[in-house]
């Protein structure tokens, strides 16, 4: 059974090789939460030293990300060993699964996989790959400067690279392996002073784990001290096709197209490093890295900006925010309470949805489900009705008890702090009423559990969002495959379960067991404190539990 861990993350992000761990370092600077998932094998891990990198020239691959992994760490980000093995879009964004069952839930996804080198399939090539058998004359070459480099001839891309190392080495020699040169090439090889070895390459001839030669099918051996493979550098993409990532094809190899900051076509997913560019050496794929985690924050504060002003408009209720992909956790909403937004929070006039469904209805005790600043449970608590009022926010609720202290109902209301999408209790009542409460957790989930706290014979009243603008959210996943939308809603696209229709919350309702008494959609218009003038759109159902 897949266990759960954590909170919503702002970005979880697969591969903590240069590019992870600099997108890591990055995002935590930017006080985003970030996990770094790694599996521990950096593409140059066999070489000794890291090359052509201003500052730590030749530092040793695995020092290199053992300290990007402290400088993440000393940030607050968070790393774990081990390997990401599936994928899939959520309601918040993406939720990823460690091998070891562990699930984490991301609002945004890196992907920092790297690349797989596939190597000829030449007998010493694998034993020697990074050592004595090189690909990048950026990497290596100065390291094998006039010393004896043979060419292996496996793939197209070969003579290219024998007329790069030849800038290092005056001593190169070209082995076609039974492909004959194109006269053109052939043409360039000698003018470069490349010699041309004839016949099938046999194997690498190795001496005390030296390299030492290539032997030729006809048995002859050509004494070299490194030798260069073309590799086909295929992005590590099978993961990421649930999610609709697949790899485009490069004469060299495979890669994750993105736009020039590593987004890629399936919104909420960025690619950096080797994964969308198979030529970055350690200090591009870092900066790619660095590059990805600036608009990710971007993209986070937009995202979140846009919410906090349709909050501001509506007045929303602290967990009605349309704001489907935020952590939900008590941190966030504690700070929506007592941030910068905190004074167009919480309507103090009762959902007229409320007024109009429960005002004939006997009082007895309630339960308002995410009661932000109380105005419901207070309206209700004014009627008689014994109320218990749960939100997740401390600052919300504190507000709701001075309100109710001033509607002189306090005897009749209790306040609970509680996470909706976890709170376990034993009480069941007989009106539960919740107003555009979208906890972490899909939504028609989180009427089941409302649905669940009504005794038999109570009444059950739901009133919230319809998301008939999704285009406005940037972070709708309708074309990834994989990802469920929301019942009814194919065509307009709702971001993840945010929004559900009447239709779908009353299939929900087993008629032998509760009789639906209200099911509509509809929208009003209000006024924001601040004068703007906006259209809502809601969902209303009201079912009264049979047994
Ligand atoms: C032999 C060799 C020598 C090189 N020498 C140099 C050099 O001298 N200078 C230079 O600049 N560049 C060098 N390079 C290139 C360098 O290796 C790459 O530029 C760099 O590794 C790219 O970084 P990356 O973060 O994109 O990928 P990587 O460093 O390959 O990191 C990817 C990480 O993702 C992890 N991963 C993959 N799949 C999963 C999964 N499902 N779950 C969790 N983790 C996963 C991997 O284990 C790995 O740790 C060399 C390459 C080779 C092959």
């Amino acid at each position: 059974m897949a266990e759960q861990t954590g909170a919503i993350r702002d970005t979880v992000i697969v591969g903590g090789g240069a590019a992870g761990l600099s997108a890591a370092l990055t995002l935590a600077r930017a006080r985003r939460s970030v996990t770094v998932v790694d599996a521990g094998e950096p593409r140059n891990a066999p070489a000794d030293g890291v090359h052509g990198l201003l500052g730590l020239e030749g530092v040793s691959p695995v020092e290199l990300l053992a300290r990007g992994r402290d400088e993440v760490l000393g940030y607050g980000g968070e790393i774990l060993a081990g390997e990401v093995v599936d994928v899939s879009c959520a309601s918040y964004g993406f939720s990823v699964v460690l091998r070891d069952g562990a699930v984490l839930r991301a609002r945004r996804l890196l992907i920092a996989t790297g690349l797989i080198d596939e190597l000829p399939d030449i007998p010493g090539v694998r034993e020697q790959w990074g050592r004595g058998v090189l690909h990048c004359p950026y990497c290596h070459g100065w390291e094998v400067r006039d010393r004896r480099i043979g060419v292996l001839g496996t793939n197209p891309m070969a003579v290219h690279k024998a007329m790069l190392f030849r800038q290092w080495s005056p001593d190169v020699v070209f082995f076609d392996h039974d492909r004959p040169l194109e006269a053109q090439d052939r043409a360039k090889l000698d003018a470069l002073g490349v010699g041309v070895v004839a016949g099938k390459i046999a194997r690498l001839e190795i001496d005390d784990d030296q390299l030492t030669g290539v032997r030729i099918a006809d048995e002859t051996v050509v004494a070299v001290d490194a030798v260069v493979v073309s590799t086909q550098m295929v992005a590590r993409t099978e993961l990421f096709a649930s999610i609709g990532i697949k790899a485009s094809p490069h004469p060299a190899g495979a890669f994750i197209e993105t736009d020039q900051f590593g987004a890629t076509s399936v919104p909420g997913v960025w690619a950096a490093g080797n994964s969308s560019d198979i030529g970055a050496q350690v200090g591009a794929a870092a900066a790619a890295g660095a590059l990805a985690a600036q608009h990710i924050n971007t993209d986070l504060i937009m995202k979140d900006l846009d919410h906090a002003v349709t909050a501001a408009a509506t007045g929303t209720s602290s967990e009605g925010s349309s704001a489907v992909e935020h952590t939900f956790d008590n941190e966030y909403w504690d700070q929506i309470w007592t941030g910068d937004r905190a004074a167009a929070m919480g309507s103090s006039q009762p959902n007229p949805h409320l007024v109009r469904e429960v005002g004939d209805l006997a009082p007895g005790t309630a339960l308002e489900a995410g009661c932000g600043a109380g105005a419901e449970a207070i309206w209700l608590a004014g009627r008689g009705w014994q109320v218990t009022g749960a939100d997740i926010a401390a600052a919300a609720l504190e507000r709701a008890a001075e309100r109710a202290a001033d509607a002189g109902v306090t005897e009749r209301v209790q306040w609970v702090q509680a996470d909706l999408s976890t709170w376990e209790h034993d009480n069941r009542y007989d009106l539960v009423t919740t107003h555009y409460a979208h906890p972490a957790m899909p939504q028609l989930d989180f009427y089941d559990r409302v649905a669940s706290w009504v005794a038999p014979a109570g009444t059950l009243l739901i009133v919230g969002h319809l998301h008939h603008d999704a285009a406005a959210d940037g972070h709708k996943h309708g074309s990834a495959p994989g990802h469920e939308g929301t019942p009814g809603h194919e065509s307009d696209g709702p971001p993840g379960s945010a929004s559900a229709t009447a239709a779908s919350i009353t299939a929900r309702f087993d008629p032998a067991q509760w009789e639906v008494a209200t099911a509509v959609e509809s929208h009003r218009t209000i006024s924001s404190p601040r004068g703007h003038e906006t259209t809502i759109h809601d969902v209303v159902v009201r079912a009264t539990r049979r047994s």
